[in-house]
C-alpha cells in the first residue's frame, strides 16, 4: 500500500505515535537491513524522545552479512542497541525478547528489588512503510492479523500481543514517513521497492543501482548476466546505460530494430536484486565521518 504524505499525515503519525509510546516500555525501530540509513525516519530520534530503542535491521537475508556486521558496529557507537533479522523467514525472530530485556535490565532489576514480579515488556514496533512492520507483528504474534489501520489516521482498537511470556507487542505499528528531501536516499528507497517507481523513473534507478552494484558487487554482477570486462566504476550516467545496454542483449530485452528496451531490462534487473537473485547486496555504508 503506498501513502501519500502530506504535512497533515504526518502530523497524525507523529502524534499517534507519541499516545502509543505513553504504553510502551521500549521502541523497536525497524530499519531495511540494505539501506539502514535511507530507510530510517528523519526525525525518528526527535519523535521516539527518551524510550530505550533497539534497531532491528530487518531483511538481513537480503543484505550482505559484512555491512550488516559494520552497521551494527556503526549503531552501536551511536549508542544504539541493534538486532539483525529476517521477519519473513523468522530468523533472528526469537531473539528480539532478550534483546529487550537486556536494554531494560536496570528497570527489571529495579523491579524485582523492591519485591516486584516483572511485568511483560512492552513494546512498539515503528517504521517507514514496507520495511516489513506487519510482518514482524504477524511472526510474533504466530498468526495472520489484519492490520486495517496500516495507514496513519486511521484508527482502530489497539490490542497486545503475547510473545513468550515476557513481550507484549502493540498490534499496530506506528507508520513513519520516510525521506523526501534527500534524492539519492530516494534512489536508494526505489531501488529497494519501498517507494513506487512511478515517483522516480525505472531506468534511472536502474542506473543508480548499477553504479553501486559494479562498484561493490561487480563480480556477482557480472556472474549473473555473463558480462564480461566490467569497469571498476562507472564515472557517469552514460557508463551505467553502457552496461544496462549489456543487460538487455544479454537477457533479449529488444525491441523492433534491434534497439535494447531499456525500461524492460531495468525491470529485470531490479526484480533480480530486490528477490535476491544477485545475491546478498547493501546499497550503503555508514558515513563513518560523522
Ligand atoms: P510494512 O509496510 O512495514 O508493514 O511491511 P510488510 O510487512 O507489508 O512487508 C513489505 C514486504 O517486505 C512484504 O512483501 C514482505 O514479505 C517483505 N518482507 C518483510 N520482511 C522481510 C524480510 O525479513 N526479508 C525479506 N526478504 N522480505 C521481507
Amino acid at each position: 500500500m503506498s501513502i501519500q504524505w502530506f504535512p497533515g499525515h504526518m502530523t497524525r503519525a507523529r502524534r499517534q505515535i507519541e499516545e502509543k509510546l505513553k504504553l510502551i516500555d521500549v521502541v523497536f525501530e525497524l530499519l531495511d537491513a540494505r539501506i539502514p540509513q535511507s530507510s530510517r525516519n528523519p526525525m525518528v530520534d526527535e519523535i521516539t524522545g527518551t524510550k530505550p530503542r533497539l534497531v532491528l535491521l530487518n531483511k538481513a537475508d537480503l543484505a550482505d552479512p559484512d555491512a550488516t556486521a559494520e552497521w551494527s558496529r556503526y549503531f552501536r557507537s551511536k549508542g544504539l542497541a541493534t538486532h539483525a533479522l529476517d521477519a519473513n523467514a523468522g530468523t533472528g525472530v526469537k531473539e528480539i525478547a532478550g534483546k529487550a530485556k537486556e536494554l531494560l535490565k536496570e528497570k527489571i532489576e529495579r523491579q524485582i528489588n523492591k519485591g516486584m514480579k516483572p511485568r511483560p515488556i512492552r513494546a512498539l514496533i515503528v517504521g517507514i512503510p514496507n520495511v516489513g512492520k506487519s510482518t514482524l507483528i504477524n511472526r510474533l504474534a504466530g498468526r495472520n492479523i489484519a492490520l486495517t489501520g496500516d495507514r496513519p489516521g486511521v484508527t482502530k482498537g489497539q490490542q497486545w500481543i503475547r510473545f513468550g511470556g515476557e513481550l507484549e507487542l502493540l498490534d499496530t505499528p506506528g507508520i513513519l514517513w520516510p525521506k523526501f528531501d534527500d534524492p539519492v536516499a530516494g534512489f536508494r528507497l526505489a531501488a529497494t521497492g519501498a517507494i513506487k517507481e512511478d515517483v522516480i523513473h525505472i531506468d534511472e534507478v536502474a542506473c543508480f543501482v548499477l553504479k553501486v552494484l559494479v562498484e561493490q558487487y561487480g563480480s556477482a554482477l557480472g556472474e549473473r548476466y555473463g558480462l564480461e570486462d566490467l569497469p571498476q566504476e562507472l564515472p557517469d550516467m552514460q557508463a551505467a546505460v553502457d552496461v544496462l545496454e549489456k543487460i538487455g542483449r544479454r537477457r533479449g530485452c529488444i525491441v523492433s530494430g534491434g534497439h535494447v528496451d531499456y525500461e524492460k531490462a531495468a525491470t529485470l534487473l531490479l526484480r533480480d536484486l530486490r528477490s535476491g537473485k544477485l545475491g546478498r547486496m547493501t546499497l550503503e555504508g555508514p558515513d563513518l565521518t560523522e
